[in-house]
């Protein structure tokens, strides 16, 4: 295909100078040596290179120039129509998912592929980022006890509010969820946060409590890291910011207590 081209363009030439119509196929028609000597003829030189000048300063080019005509078929994809980029846009209403396709504005598909690669990379935030964040993120109250969706602040299912979770969860994630509940399959979801389970427990585990607060305070002081991701690798994150403000809040008052509990003090008189 390559070869083939030069010889068209070769033969082509030959025949143009010599006003002939001439077969430029790779592996029949005219033989090249001919077709070289008819460019000789011509004043041309035989391997299809010439000598150019340059139309600005009148000087010769470096180098000689191969050209001839050639048959040629455009392509009609043009980069200007292909071209696309968005931050923020338009979602399918349904699934709240970015849409597709550049005519609709739509987003750019993080696959099955690339989710693998970001996986083999160990880059867990940017896939993190990259599918719930930037794509169908949405806040939604897990009950810890029935492991039910719930709607706000009440479970009407164990018709209590004390385990209530507020969870954050790909929409199309919880679709899928409210799916199956009108299929009459429940799908119960296990919520486990670690300041949770810290703060249960209490004494047991004050330590490691008391390592967490301190660790996430620092974070949060020297780096401006939150909550969501320190305690949240998982993609299913365990607590929206108010939540988790509300708890630390709870611990440090705990941490204060149980110090001046047990301070001792030889400076205070009684
Ligand atoms: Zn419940």
């Amino acid at each position: 295909m390559t070869v083939g081209k030069i010889i068209e363009l070769l033969t082509g030439k030959a025949g143009i100078l010599h006003g002939e119509i001439k077969d430029g196929t790779a592996f029949s028609g005219d033989r090249v040596d001919d077709v070289c000597n008819l460019l000789r003829q011509s004043g041309y030189s035989y391997n299809g290179k010439d000598y150019l000048t340059n139309g600005i300063t009148g000087e010769p080019l470096e180098a000689y120039i191969f050209m001839g005509p050639v048959f040629y078929q455009k392509l009609k994809h043009m980069v200007a129509d292909k071209m696309h980029a968005r931050s923020r846009g338009p979602v399918t209403v349904l699934t709240r998912q970015p849409t597709e396709g550049r005519s609709r504005d739509g987003g750019l598909r993080i696959g099955e592929m690339e989710k693998d690669c970001f996986i083999a990379h160990g880059t867990s935030h940017l896939l993190y980022e990259r599918l719930m964040v930037s794509g169908d993120i949405c806040d939604v109250v897990i009950c810890g006890q029935c492991g039910l969706i719930q709607f706000d602040k009440w479970c009407q299912y164990c018709r209590s509010a004390n385990h209530l979770r507020a969870v954050k969860m790909p929409y199309a994630c919880k679709l899928m969820f409210q799916e199956l509940m009108s299929m009459n399959i429940s799908a119960r979801l296990s919520v486990v946060s670690i300041l949770f389970i810290a703060f249960e427990k209490k004494k047991k585990i004050f330590f490691v409590q008391l390592t967490i607060t301190l660790l996430t305070l620092f974070l949060y002081a020297r780096f401006g890291v939150t909550s969501s991701s320190i305690l949240n690798g998982l993609l299913v994150k365990n607590c929206s910011g108010t939540w988790f403000s509300n708890k630390l809040f709870q611990n440090l008052k705990l941490i204060i207590k149980f110090t001046l509990k047990n301070k001792h003090n030889p400076t205070k008189k009684k």
